[in-house]
């Protein structure tokens, strides 16, 4: 018998094992649970309450799913975007299970049908909007209910110093004080300690187990290079490694996103802009699009992403530095859900760091907010300026460690950048900085170290200076890095008040004096580093479909346009008809009968009852 001393609480576990399999067989089509699932999953069944702390794509939604399923009654499931909603009720359908949303494009007369429903107990799931759930008519509703468990999803929104706060989310507490009697759970891909203890807090959670899963996603490969022209740089990085793959790029204004998908579509990558200022309509169909059809870019805001189910974007790219490790965390957590090879990159420059000052400085929020936030900033630029592992930093910083130190799967572990004694270099850019008034921003006093003669030098009598050119041996490009650097570790703040002016810090001095070791990432002066695509240690994602058979191309092709006809007449988005890992295993096992087929992961029942036929068919169709 398996170890049970894990299972906190009432484990009845024994009984409910089975049954949750035989339910994860039929319905999802899934032959196995993943890493802490099953635990969860009996945790809930038997009426516990907990927290999940997983990342994207770890497998979340089953672990409400089945539990209400499982038990008696509804399982009421909180969720802050439409979208998300819209999707997963369409995927729940497709596979046979009762489910609904509530929330504000229902008419009156559709939202009252799902209200009936819920009533006579004829919903497994139904999911609705916090401030929906908030309202007088919904809590009587749910009082007259039976409720087989409350799950809230993205819990980190109930977090204010979060970046996806919700002030709605804060009225959740309601569910433990109302319903004590019923299971909650609430999910999150956003673990960081502080927002942790905000949950748990706030949604009566102090006493339940959390089970946190490892954050790792070993199949994204992170990379962080130095911004020059951002845009051809991402015109470069998406033709030499992801050509006709689908991506999210990320851009911190409005402007910027048009500009950025006018410049994509031009050089032939299909592309479409994103962000609050278009029109709800056009944004709702630009959000579709990038859903349904293969190989689009989407250029947005931050506005765009939260509650994008879509397995399989391949890259998330940013134009500009997000606001935390948690932000860009769950941002490049979008790509490859699916598990297979996918890519995060940015680009990054010293104007990012002092445009994210600028906007916390300017920000109405409490002082003690902008420490927090400015606290957050520097995390994430010295994740972005570490000569080390990125993964193991990002994991770092969620708490967990990476056994190995070194992933393999990152630039700095792909091809490991010099680092040097950097005191000297050091010393004379803190010297210059402080001669100069600690008044100017980084190019005058790039033209100060490496002795440009130019007008603004003169007219301030730099140039009479004794650091005037005592910075020849580096190069522009190269003294931008060391100034980045030297602004990550502490030692420099660009004043964001004063157009980037830089000025020292407490810790400068030090440096000034020889005291404290400088050690600076060596900066080429030519090109960046080159790009190593398909590395061979790029393939450590988790395969699973292809069974080791090679996937028949032709039949990939067919399944691939039947399932596009199919998710066009029914009006859903393609994976939630069959997800890649289905069709590929299709096309890699050929099967030819109803046993076959359901062998497949992700076909359960209902989609066998669905489109059996028509699948066996296409296959033979293949293989005369
Ligand atoms: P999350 O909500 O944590 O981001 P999802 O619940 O959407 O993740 O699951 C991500 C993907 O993993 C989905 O495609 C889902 O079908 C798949 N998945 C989840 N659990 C399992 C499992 N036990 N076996 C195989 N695939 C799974
Ligand atoms: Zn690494």
């Amino acid at each position: 018998m398996p170890a049970s001393n894990h299972a906190p609480a009432r484990d009845h576990g024994i009984d409910a094992a089975p049954d949750a399999l035989a339910v994860l067989h039929a319905v999802f089509g899934l032959s196995g649970f993943r890493g802490a699932q099953e635990q969860i999953v009996r945790h809930v069944t038997d009426g516990g309450n907990c927290l999940v702390l997983m990342p994207t794509g770890g497998g979340k939604s089953l672990c409400y799913q089945l539990p209400s399923l499982l038990r008696e009654g509804c399982g009421i499931v909180v969720s802050p975007l439409i979208a998300l909603m819209r999707d997963q009720v369409a995927g729940l359908t497709e596979a046979g299970v009762k489910a609904a949303a509530l929330n504000s494009t229902l008419s009156f007369d559709e939202a009252n049908s799902v209200e009936q429903r819920l009533i006579a107990g004829d919903l497994d799931l139904l999911y609705v909007a916090p401030e929906r759930l908030l309202t007088p008519r919904c809590l009587s509703l749910l009082d007259r209910a039976k409720i087989a468990l409350f799950a809230i999803d993205e819990a980190h929104c109930v977090s204010q110093w979060g970046h996806d706060f919700r002030p709605e989310y804060i009225g959740l507490s309601v569910i433990a004080e109302r319903f004590a009697e019923v299971p909650r759970i609430a999910l999150t891909a956003t673990a960081d300690e502080l927002t942790r203890k905000e949950i748990t807090a706030r949604l009566g959670l102090a006493d339940a187990p959390q089970f946190v899963a490892s954050f790792d996603r070993p199949n994204i490969k992170y990379e962080i290079v130095d911004k020059q022209n951002a845009q051809t740089q991402l015109k470069a990085f998406i033709r030499e490694r992801h050509a006709g793959d689908a991506g999210i790029v990320y851009c911190l204004s409005r402007a910027k996103v048009e500009d950025t998908a006018e410049t994509l579509n031009r050089a032939g990558i299909p592309a479409l802009p994103y962000h609050a200022g278009l029109d709800a309509a056009v944004r709702a169909r630009h959000q579709d699009r990038f859903l349904n059809e293969d190989g689009l870019v989407i250029v947005a805001t931050i506005a765009f992403g939260m509650g994008i189910d879509k397995p399989d974007v391949r890259f998330v790219a940013h134009l500009d530095l997000p606001k935390s490790i948690e932000a860009y965390y769950q941002e490049t957590g979008r790509a490859g859900r699916d598990g297979k090879p996918s890519s995060a990159w940015m680009a990054y420059g010293l104007s990012d760091i002092v445009q994210q000052r600028r906007m916390i400085e300017e920000s109405a929020g409490a002082d003690s907010f902008k420490r927090v936030s400015i606290g957050k900033l520097d995390a994430l630029v010295g994740l972005a300026e570490t000569t080390g592992c990125r993964r193991s930093r990002l994991l770092g910083y969620f708490g967990e460690t990476f056994a190995e130190g070194k992933c393999g799967n990152c630039d700095n572990c792909l091809s490991p950048p010099l680092v040097r004694d950097g005191k000297v270099v050091a010393q004379k850019l803190l010297s210059c900085v402080y001669r100069i008034g600690q008044r100017f921003g980084a190019m005058h006093l790039i033209d100060v170290l490496i002795g440009r003669l130019n007008a603004r030098v003169k007219q301030f009598g730099h140039d009479r200076l004794s650091v005037f050119g005592i910075g020849r041996e580096l190069n522009e490009k190269q003294w931008r890095a060391v100034l980045r650097q030297l602004v990550a570790m502490g030692h420099l703040q660009a004043d964001s008040e004063a157009f980037g002016a830089l000025k020292l810090t407490e810790s400068a001095r030090a440096v000034l004096k020889g005291k404290t070791v400088v050690m600076l990432r060596e900066q080429t002066s030519g090109r960046d580093r080159p790009s190593r695509t398909k590395s061979k240690r790029s393939d450590p994602a988790p395969q699973p479909a292809s069974r080791g058979t090679a996937v028949d191309a032709n039949l990939l092709g067919a399944l691939r346009a039947w399932r596009s006809e199919v998710a066009r007449k029914r009006g859903v988005p393609a994976y939630v008809v069959l997800h890649d890992s289905t069709i590929e295993g299709i096309a890699a096992s050929h099967p030819s009968t109803p046993e076959q087929l359901r062998d497949i992961p992700g076909i359960g029942d209902k989609k066998l009852e669905r489109y059996g036929r028509e699948l066996i068919a296409l296959v033979n169709s293949a293989d005369d």
